[in-house]
């Protein structure tokens, strides 16, 4: 299959929040993914389908590569290829560590303020 087509069925399935700029999937959806038939037997991620036309990324070829949102972009199942980054596994699990590292100071100036209000009390 060339990757016309592809796009072409994308955009039939289609809408465009102006807001968040993201392309989103209206067809197929399983746990917030959006997904898109890519062969007879498969069918791929629609944001691993716009890789494949906006990136060059291969995904039979490399099953490794992730392809994955990045943090602004609220929406799993977008494929607009300025939301989207060529990362691995390991890559958004950093980003998940860097989001749960960004709460940590607070929680942690809230402790010692609680344990300073209950030493006066
Ligand atoms: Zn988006």
């Amino acid at each position: 299959m060339t990757p016309k087509p592809l796009l072409v069925r994308l955009w039939r399935r289609t809408i465009i929040d102006e807001s968040t700029e993201c392309w989103l999937w209206q067809g197929f959806c399983d746990k917030g993914h959006g997904y898109i038939r890519w062969n007879r037997w498969k069918a791929i991620g629609v944001h691993v389908a716009s890789a494949t036309i906006f990136m060059g990324h291969e995904p039979m070829e490399n099953p490794k590569v992730q392809i994955n949102h990045r943090p602004e972009c609220p929406n799993k199942h977008c494929w607009n290829p300025k939301h989207l980054y060529i990362g691995n596994s390991y890559m958004n699990m950093l980003d998940k560590t860097i989001a749960q590292r960004q709460n940590y100071p607070i929680k942690q100036e809230w402790k010692e303020i609680e344990g300073i209000a209950k030493r006066r009390s």
